[in-house]
């Protein structure tokens, strides 16, 4: 089954288990509460009950793709993923924080659903369940600034979280009485303990297999470097996946991605990086010899079929994907696809790996590099000037409709593309789209 087929089939099933879920608890409220006799207090409770049973459906489901997202990377991306569950996890929020505050206005106090009284348990492990998931929101917010080690805990208070959420549910929530919201929680409470123990086994594995170390640091242009990585252990990827970085250093330092720039078949691993913060700098500052530690390969920016012409539109940085894809696709003999590479810099002192691009002579690659800065524009005769745009696409893709387009660049160059590039007729689906958000 096609990958594009997969990702379908397990959202249309996560999907499908969400609302099914949501539909029970709405007939699992209203069938318990007379709709009769309604009034402002009692819509306010129902509302509260809702939101509740909302909160802790989404909350689960949201600790349940953390900890399965290497899992599902196959069929969404890593990174598709995590940008999926920073808009989910504010949308949770909105139900968690709505929870108690429903109860609160229905029931005219306040003081049982912020201060935890422990001679009624199960409320007050709700209330617990509250403050723990306000920590984990900030901590996610700030998560770059803190170190990846208090991060981990962090991530451990969730598990409490999701406990303490379901033991509140249990033994506080008057619709666990009926055997449909208990199958619920059934499935929940399995989905989260197979999800912990996937992650478990993976960590175990990762801390052994995981650990690179610099060979060198090379300097690509004014502010890009290419960091190249060995290990005794092999390491196998597509070309175009990306890895998430950890420096073993005691210090401040989250994980962060880069995609490889090298392709499968080479012995090292290179990753080309753009210097923007504390993160990039504290890597071009690395010595020879000093530990990097390697979680992944992640993705699904890369190429699944060998028969379409590749158009592949690069912005700055964005050229690393496309040149572990292009090492890779020209490397063989036998390569009978088309590759266009389209290489957006500002001047031609910015091309990354100029040298090695010039240096690919073969009939199935060209390339053309299109400089942005006016500057460089008079002495710009061997380069196409401005941005990519339609004009550039037409003059130099020959058949737009048997045609790929991997696009990686700055933000503002992928949105008007892909404008440009539905303005073409391209079906939606041959436009693959990496993005180096962070
Ligand atoms: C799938 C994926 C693949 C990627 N691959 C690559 C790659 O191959 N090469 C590469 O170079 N990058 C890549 N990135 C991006 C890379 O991960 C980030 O650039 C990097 O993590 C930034 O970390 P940092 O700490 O150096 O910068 P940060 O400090 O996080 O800064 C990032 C950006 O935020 C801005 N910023 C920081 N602080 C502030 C502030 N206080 N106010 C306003 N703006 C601020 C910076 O100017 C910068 O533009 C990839 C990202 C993803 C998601």
């Amino acid at each position: 089954m096609r990958t594009r087929n997969k990702a379908g089939l397990a959202l249309v099933v996560l999907c499908g288990f969400l609302v099914f879920s949501l539909f029970i608890f709405v007939r699992a409220i209203f069938g318990f509460d007379s709709l009769q006799n309604l009034n402002f207090t009692s819509i306010l409770y129902l509302l509260g009950k809702l939101t509740g049973l909302a909160g802790f459906l989404f909350l689960s489901f949201l600790i349940f793709s953390g900890d399965t997202a290497r899992f599902f990377d196959r069929f969404f991306g890593m990174d598709k993923i995590i940008k999926f569950q920073r808009k989910f996890a504010l949308f949770t929020m909105i139900f968690v924080l709505a929870h108690p505050i429903f109860f609160a206005l229905s029931s005219k106090s306040i003081l049982p659903y912020v201060i935890p009284d422990f001679s009624v348990m199960p409320l007050a492990l709700g209330a617990i369940s509250l403050y723990i998931f306000i920590i984990v929101m900030i901590a996610s917010k700030i998560y770059k600034r803190i170190s990846y080690n208090l991060w981990q805990y962090i991530h451990l208070l969730t598990y409490l979280l999701f406990f303490f959420s379901l033991y509140h549910a249990v033994n506080w929530g008057s619709d666990y009485r009926l055997i449909s919201v208990k199958i619920i929680y059934g499935i929940i409470l399995i989905s989260l303990l197979a999800g912990i123990i996937y992650r478990t086994f993976y960590k175990i594995k990762q801390k052994y297999a995981g650990k690179f170390y610099v060979q060198e640091i090379k300097n690509e242009t004014e502010n890009t470097f290419t960091l190249v990585l060995k290990s005794e252990k092999a390491f196998s990827f597509k070309a175009g996946q990306f890895c998430f970085l950890r420096l073993n250093k005691g210090k401040f330092y989250a994980r962060h991605p880069f995609t490889i720039s090298s392709s499968p078949k080479e012995a090292r691993l290179r990753f080309t990086v753009k210097l923007e913060g504390r993160f990039t700098k504290a890597l071009s500052e690395l010595k020879k010899g000093e530990e990097v530690i390697i979680d992944g390969p992640f993705g699904i920016f890369t190429i699944e079929d060998e028969q379409k012409n590749l158009v592949f539109i690069a912005g700055g940085v964005g050229i690393a994907p496309f040149m572990s894809m292009i090492k890779d696709k020209t490397i063989a003999d036998n390569q009978s696809q088309n590759i266009i590479l389209l290489y957006g810099s500002k001047t031609k002192e910015d091309i990354i790996y100029r040298e090695r691009l010039d240096n690919i002579k073969k009939d199935c690659f060209k390339k053309v590099y299109i400089l942005s800065d006016s500057r460089s524009f008079l002495k710009a005769d061997e380069y196409e000037t401005g941005h990519i745009n339609e004009e550039i696409i037409r003059k130099y893709v020959k058949n737009i409709n048997n045609s790929l387009f991997y696009i990686c660049g700055p933000e503002s160059m992928k949105n008007n593309l892909k404008g440009t590039l539905n303005k073409l007729g391209v079906n939606k689906h041959n436009i693959i789209i990496e993005d180096f958000f962070w």
